[in-house]
């Protein structure tokens, strides 16, 4: 089921909602103020776009499978 996580437009909460049917997006309003101006924020699960990402390991030209370990500077 997805969690969506939403901001208020009005006073700036977050809170996450667990949306189950349409009309839990209909009577989607702000636990703070009441406000229905909501914008969906990117899913908590989905990867961070920007953010720092480690650099992919080296990995051998062959694959993993070098004949000659430690001749082709991978390993
Ligand atoms: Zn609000």
């Amino acid at each position: 089921m997805p969690i969506y996580e939403y901001a208020c437009q009005e006073c700036g909460t977050k809170f996450e909602k667990l949306i189950r049917r349409q009309a839990d997006l209909d009577d989607l309003t702000c636990p703070s103020c009441g406000e229905s101006r909501l914008a969906r924020q990117l899913s908590t699960f989905a990867p961070q776009m920007g953010a720092s990402k480690s650099p992919a390991p080296a990995m051998c030209p062959s694959g993993g499978m070098c004949p000659t370990p430690g001749k082709c500077g991978m390993n």
